[in-house]
């Protein structure tokens, strides 16, 4: 724990309540994934956790968080100034480690895109999913494939949680409900997931086929399937 940070926090507290003594304070960063900062009293003692985006942050910030935090466990208004000073940092912090992460993931080999040229898979499953399944199943990792296999319009993966749909079909002269009706079938397999260990064969059932042939489009979705 930093000494200046501790410095920070006490002096702080000093300002906010001049008549009683500053308690044993103990300040910590905590991981990144969401920006919550949060103080507690625990017998006497203040347990302060700041998000790590705040870790090498001005003084000033450090103050401005300080006050926040204080303010609000003893009831105080939060000091205009502060609030914004430390938004504003805390955003732009933010949105740099947003960046790096997106940098980082784009070097690596393995691309994972919903986003096509011509289609957006996300978007397609959640259409979906309102249309047939009352928005019901879990979205799973949604993505194109990397090579153009023909062979196979789409699978769903149990093991990775992921529908991936053949590229060939990321065109725009495949007509939407053609794209539509590759998620929707692998959809029902989500939905109505295979008990078979070791086998990779596509199995549908009957209920399966009767979900399947629910899909309005479907006769015209095999023909132009059918045509490739
Ligand atoms: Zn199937």
């Amino acid at each position: 724990m930093s000494e200046r940070l501790l410095k920070l926090f006490e002096e702080t507290h000093r300002e906010l309540r001049p008549r009683s003594e500053v308690p044993e304070l103990r300040v910590e960063f905590f991981g990144f994934a969401n920006i919550n900062n949060t103080i507690r009293l625990r017998e006497g003692r203040l347990l302060v956790r700041l998000s790590d985006l705040l870790e090498g942050a001005p003084d000033y910030v450090l103050r401005a968080i300080a006050q926040i935090l204080l303010a609000k466990m003893y009831r105080k208004p939060v000091d205009r100034k502060h609030a914004v000073d430390y938004r504003r940092y805390v955003s732009t912090q933010h949105m740099s480690r947003k960046a790096h992460v997106v940098r980082q993931m784009r070097g690596r080999k393995r691309i994972v895109s919903a986003q096509g040229h011509a289609y957006d898979l996300e978007a397609i499953f959640n259409d979906l999913n309102t249309r047939f399944f009352y928005g019901l199943l879990g979205r799973p990792q949604m993505s194109w494939s990397n090579e153009r296999a023909r062979n196979r319009l789409g699978h769903y993966d149990p093991a990775h949680n992921a529908i991936v749909v053949s590229r060939v079909f990321d065109h725009p002269r495949v007509p939407r409900y053609a794209v539509e009706y590759i998620v929707y079938h692998e959809m029902l397999h989500l939905k109505h997931p295979v008990k078979l260990r070791g086998s990779r064969r596509c199995v549908h059932s009957a209920e399966f086929k009767i979900e399947e042939n629910q899909f309005p489009q479907l006769e015209a979705a095999k023909r132009f399937l059918g045509h490739l």
